[in-house]
C-alpha cells in the first residue's frame, strides 16, 4: 500500500527514484503524522488519501486473510462487493458483546480505525475548548446514544426531563427502561426557560430519581437549560446528568455552557450528532465526558457488535475538514446567522404581520406571525422547496416546549452549519412569498 523506497531501487535511474520518493513522501506525510501523533490534522486531507488509509486499515481484518479457515457463524462473509465497498471493507464491524470500545479479535483493522477515530474526537473537542477527558463515536444517532447513556449510567426509576418538544429524547428514556418525570418550562418575555428550582423540586419529589436529561440545543423560543445550575443539583443529590447537545458543537456558546457546568457540578455524558455537527450521513453520534469511568459504563451498555460505517463516516469528516476546515465552517455559520437576523429585521420593518422574537439562539431565529396559520406557512415553504422551518401554533403543547402553551404562533428559521448565504437569502425570500399568500 505504502511502498518502502528501499524496495523500489534498481527499476529506474536513481535520480528519478529520488524525485519520485520526494513526491510520495510529501503526499503520504499526513498519514505518517496522523499515526505518530494521533491528533486532528490542521489541514483537511484529499479524499484519495483518506480512501487509501481506510483501505489499508481494513486489510488488517481477519476476513482478508487469504489462508484463514473461517467457520464461525459471523465471518464477515459479504455476498456483494457493493455492500463491502459501502462498509469501506470493515465488514466485521466494531465492538464486542462486553463493550463497544473493546478491540474485536476478528477485526484488528476496524478496532484500530475506531480507536483512532476516538482519539481524533477527543483532540477535536479539546482543541475546540471543551473541558472533557474522553470521547467515543456511537454507531447510532443521537436519540439512541441518549438511551445508551441512560442505560449505562442511570440507576433508579425516573429520569427527570425539563420539557423540550422533541419526541426522541422521551422515547430514548423509555427505551432505556425508565419512566419520564417532566419539568414544565416557563415564559420569560419571549423566551421559554427552565427554572432550576423546578428541577430541584422534581428531584426531591421523585420517589426514585435515576438521572436528569438536560437539553442545550433547541429551537427558539426554547432557551438552553440552565446547565451549570442543573449540574450543581446533580452533584448535591448524587444523580447522573446526561446532556443532549444534539447540534451544539458548531457554536462556542454551547461549549461555554457545558464548560461552566463541568466546573460547577456533575456532568456524566454529553451527546452530539455526527450529521448535525460533522456533516456526515445520518446514523452516528458521539458521547464525551469529563469523567472517563462514566464513558466506560456507557460503552459497556451497548448490546453486541455494531456497524463500523457511522464511525468511518465520522473519521472521514474529521480528516476531510481538519481543524482549519471546521473552524472555517463555524465562521461561515455565524455569518449566515447574522445575515438571517438582518434579513428578518428588514422583513419586520416592512410588514406588520411578523415580529422577530427576542430570544437568544446562535443557530436559529423564531418569528411570531399574526393572521396566518404557522403550520400552513411551514407546509407551504416545504412545497416551495425550503426545508428546515418549523411552524408552531401557540396552543400546541408539543410544539412550544411549554405544556401550558405560548403567547404567539411562530415559525422557526435556521442558519445551521453547512448552510450557505444563498440558502438563507432564498429561504427568507420565499418566506415573504408565502406570507403574501404565494
Ligand atoms: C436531532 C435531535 C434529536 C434526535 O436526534 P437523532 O440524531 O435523530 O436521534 C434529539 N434532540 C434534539 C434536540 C435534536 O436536535
Amino acid at each position: 500500500m505504502f511502498p518502502d523506497p528501499e524496495r523500489l531501487s534498481g527499476l529506474i535511474p536513481p535520480h528519478m527514484l529520488e524525485r519520485g520518493r520526494v513526491v510520495w513522501e510529501s503526499y503520504s506525510e499526513p498519514v505518517k503524522r496522523l499515526l505518530e501523533q494521533r491528533r486532528m490534522p490542521d489541514e483537511g486531507w484529499p479524499e484519495d488519501l483518506i480512501a487509501a488509509l481506510l483501505w489499508a486499515l481494513s486489510r488488517w481484518d481477519t476476513d482478508k486473510d487469504p489462508r484463514a479457515a473461517r467457520i464461525g457463524e459471523r465471518e464477515a462473509r459479504v455476498v456483494s462487493r457493493l455492500a463491502e465497498l459501502s462498509a469501506f471493507g470493515f465488514c466485521h464491524g466494531i465492538g464486542r458483546s462486553g463493550t463497544l470500545v473493546d478491540p474485536q479479535p476478528k477485526a484488528p483493522g476496524a478496532s484500530m480505525m475506531y480507536a483512532l477515530t476516538n482519539r481524533l474526537l477527543e483532540d477535536f473537542l479539546s482543541r475546540l475548548g471543551y473541558s472533557v477527558k474522553a470521547a467515543f463515536a456511537v454507531p447510532g444517532a443521537t436519540g439512541l446514544a441518549i438511551s445508551l447513556c441512560l442505560s449505562g449510567l442511570a440507576e433508579g426509576r425516573e429520569v427527570i426531563y425539563p420539557y423540550a418538544a422533541h419526541k426522541s429524547p422521551i422515547k430514548a428514556i423509555r427505551l432505556a427502561g425508565f419512566d419520564v418525570r417532566i419539568v414544565d418550562t416557563e415564559i420569560d418575555g419571549d423566551e421559554v426557560v427552565t427554572d432550576p428550582a423546578e428541577v430541584e423540586d422534581a428531584v426531591r419529589k421523585s420517589p426514585d430519581p435515576a438521572a436528569i436529561l438536560a437539553t442545550v440545543t433547541f429551537f427558539p423560543p426554547r432557551r438552553e437549560d440552565p446547565l451549570p445550575e442543573i449540574a450543581e443539583i446533580c452533584e448535591e443529590y448524587d444523580v447522573p446528568l446526561v446532556v443532549n447537545n444534539a447540534y451544539g458543537v458548531q457554536h462556542e456558546h454551547y461549549r461555554d455552557v457545558i464548560n461552566r457546568a463541568v466546573k460547577k457540578g456533575r456532568v456524566d455524558a454529553i451527546v452530539s450528532s455526527t450529521d448535525k455537527n460533522l456533516l456526515t450521513p445520518v446514523g452516528g453520534s458521539f458521547v464525551y465526558s469529563p469523567d472517563e469511568t462514566a464513558l466506560e459504563e456507557v460503552s459497556r451498555a451497548y448490546p453486541g457488535r455494531a456497524s463500523a460505517v457511522p464511525v468511518v463516516h465520522a473519521l472521514i469528516s474529521l480528516l476531510r475538514l481538519g481543524m482549519n476546515g471546521y473552524r472555517e465552517l463555524m465562521r461561515r455559520q455565524k455569518e449566515c446567522r447574522r445575515l438571517l437576523d438582518e434579513l428578518l429585521e428588514d422583513l419586520e420593518s416592512r410588514r406588520d404581520d411578523v415580529r422577530v422574537l427576542d430570544v437568544y439562539n446562535p443557530i436559529a431565529a423564531a418569528v411570531a406571525v399574526e393572521g396566518h396559520d404557522p403550520v400552513d406557512l411551514a407546509a407551504r415553504l416545504y412545497v416551495k422547496r425550503v426545508t428546515g422551518p418549523r411552524g408552531v401554533r401557540a396552543d400546541d403543547p408539543f410544539g412550544t416546549s411549554r405544556l401550558r402553551g405560548y403567547h404567539s404562533d411562530y415559525v422557526t428559521i435556521n442558519a445551521a452549519i453547512g448552510a450557505r448565504r444563498e440558502d438563507v437569502e432564498e429561504a427568507v425570500r420565499r418566506f415573504e412569498e408565502v406570507l403574501e399568500g404565494g
